[in-house]
């Protein structure tokens, strides 16, 4: 079982701020803004690469979501989403997930 599914399934400890039947959000351990959470979907799914019309309802789903918990997060004045994927990407748990980075301004470089 990888990490995040581990996460998921409770086994290992997280700092969860969002939970439902699907996903889950949960603070990153090594932040790299003053919020800095991951929301992922319970479900195995290596990365977007792995991203199949099966997954329409969870992936709008986590899309419906994701504002929600940023919001709940106290970023209302915007935030980055991140989603790396693949070696060049340094894609460091393979595990789809989406980072949400905030409570600071950003810079404008993305890379
Ligand atoms: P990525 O490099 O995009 O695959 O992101 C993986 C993220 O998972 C990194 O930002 C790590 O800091 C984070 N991470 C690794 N282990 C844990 C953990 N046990 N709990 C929370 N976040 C973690």
């Amino acid at each position: 079982m990888c990490l995040f599914c581990k996460i998921a399934s409770g086994e290992i400890p997280s700092s969860k701020v969002y939970e439902d039947d699907t996903i889950l959000a949960f603070r990153d351990i090594n932040p790299q803004a003053p919020v800095h959470l991951l929301v992922i979907p319970k479900a195995h799914i290596p990365s977007l690469d792995g991203v199949t019309a099966e997954h329409g309802a969870l992936i709008a789903h986590l899309f419906e979501t994701i504002p929600q918990i940023a919001r709940e997060a106290g970023l209302t004045n915007g935030y980055r989403l991140i989603s790396n994927c693949g070696p060049d990407a340094c894609q460091s748990v393979p595990h789809l997930h989406f980072h949400i980075l905030g409570g600071r301004a950003m810079t404008e470089t993305m890379a």
